[in-house]
């Protein structure tokens, strides 16, 4: 049986390296950060360290970042913090239709609480356009919050243009760069976002450890309420060991970024166009132009994706789509239903994504596996062929 993962933007496998720096931690710098005596001072030490690594890595001062339990947490201490922080100055809140749920729903819950959320479209390559961005502030505005890579589609958006747009208004700009860390070179004080999340186990480190740089300066009410951890920012005993972790995994994808993602890109062209010249009726969601080489997004119209899954599983091989099942019927990916993809194909969306351990054999194989699938699913669907 084949066992082949092509799904390495729900989450990727630990790196070796960072399981054995994690394994020393564990065993090692036990302590508590917050206690006084060597135990706790080694600990704080050793998360320090971690800290500054990153810090240089991401191109911010140590200071400046803030450990969370994932890249959902940074996302809604991101815009819940600065929303509450900010009240007295306005409430006003801008964000785009295609980001994660973390963003997506913080917003909305924010619109719930009696704040004014705009939810900017995006066009047919998923990017939401600056000029229209620049028009939707205003002088109550205090956030916008545009995703760096959407997590779907892999299109890249605009940030460091739309992060000066809003530095000349005196808007404070954040950015969930949970898909871009490790893929795209990133130079914080280069890119001029007052805070950016990140996430441990998409860059090969482990799950349940994020962080968020927050810019010096940045106000911004905390969301847990207890000891004064992390500058009281966040407060809970500090995850030493995941934090060593994601250090050692942003290290290692850094350091492989530009030879992974020309192997990525020539692998990931190679597939589209096998999978393309093999069945008829598929279409590419976002542009390899536009996007990042590690996902491919493909609508096969008249199949429906949830049951490419299924097949594909039984076959071996794992990837995602953006649709959701619900109860029987299908609801499109809000990333593509924003990008005006027509229903019938938003609903045989697939996304392939491609990691470390991908090889030309896997795709080869899924590219050789698919059309039967697609025949069979098609042949099943009334609106296909009727
Ligand atoms: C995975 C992901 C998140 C959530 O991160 P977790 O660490 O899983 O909470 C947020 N934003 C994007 C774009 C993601 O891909």
């Amino acid at each position: 049986m084949n066992s082949i993962y092509l799904d390495y933007s729900s989450t990727t496998p630990v790196d070796k390296a960072v399981a054995g720096a994690m394994q020393v931690a564990w065993s090692e710098d036990y302590g508590n950060p917050s206690s006084v005596h060597r135990f706790g001072q080694k600990a704080k030490v050793r998360m320090n360290q971690a800290r500054e690594k990153m810090a240089s890595l991401l191109g911010c001062d140590g200071s400046e970042l803030y450990f969370t339990s994932g890249g959902t947490e940074a996302d809604n201490l991101a815009l819940k913090g600065v929303a509450y922080a900010s009240q007295k100055k306005g409430r006003h809140i801008i964000t785009s239709q295609t980001e994660h749920h973390a963003v997506l729903h913080s917003a909305e819950y924010l619109a719930q609480s009696g704040f004014d959320v705009t939810f900017l479209p995006v066009d047919e390559l998923g990017k939401v356009d600056p000029q229209q961005f620049k028009a939707a502030l205003r002088p109550d505005t205090t956030l916008v919050s545009i995703m760096m890579v959407n997590n779907e589609t892999g299109t890249i958006q605009p940030i460091r243009e739309m992060a000066e747009i809003c530095r000349s208004a005196g808007v404070l700009f954040h950015t969930d760069a949970v898909q871009a860390v490790g893929k795209i070179p990133i130079n914080i004080s280069d890119l001029g976002v007052d805070l950016l999340s990140f996430s441990g186990h998409k860059i090969y480190g482990p799950k349940g450890i994020g962080g968020l740089f927050i810019r010096k300066g940045v106000r911004i009410a905390p969301l847990f309420h207890g000891g004064s951890h992390e500058k009281r920012k966040r407060a809970g005993t500090e995850n030493i060991a995941a934090i060593i972790g994601m250090a050692t995994a942003l290290e290692m994808v850094t350091s492989r970024m530009d030879e992974e993602n020309s192997r990525l890109a020539q692998l990931s062209d190679w597939f589209i166009n096998e999978i393309q010249a093999k069945i008829k009726d598929v279409s590419l969601n976002g542009s390899m132009a536009s996007g990042i080489p590690q996902i491919v997004n493909l609508s096969f119209k008249g199949a429906e994706g949830e049951s490419i899954i299924l097949s594909l599983d039984l076959k071996g091989v794992a990837v995602s789509s953006g649709s959701a099942c619900t109860s029987g019927s299908l609801e499109a990916s809000h990333v593509l239903s924003a990008m005006k993809v027509d229903d019938l194909l938003a609903q045989g969306s697939i996304r392939f994504s491609l990691g470390q351990f991908t090889t030309k054999a896997d795709l080869e194989y899924t590219a050789s596996i698919l059309p039967d699938i697609i025949d069979r699913l098609r042949s099943m669907s009334a609106a296909y062929n009727g």
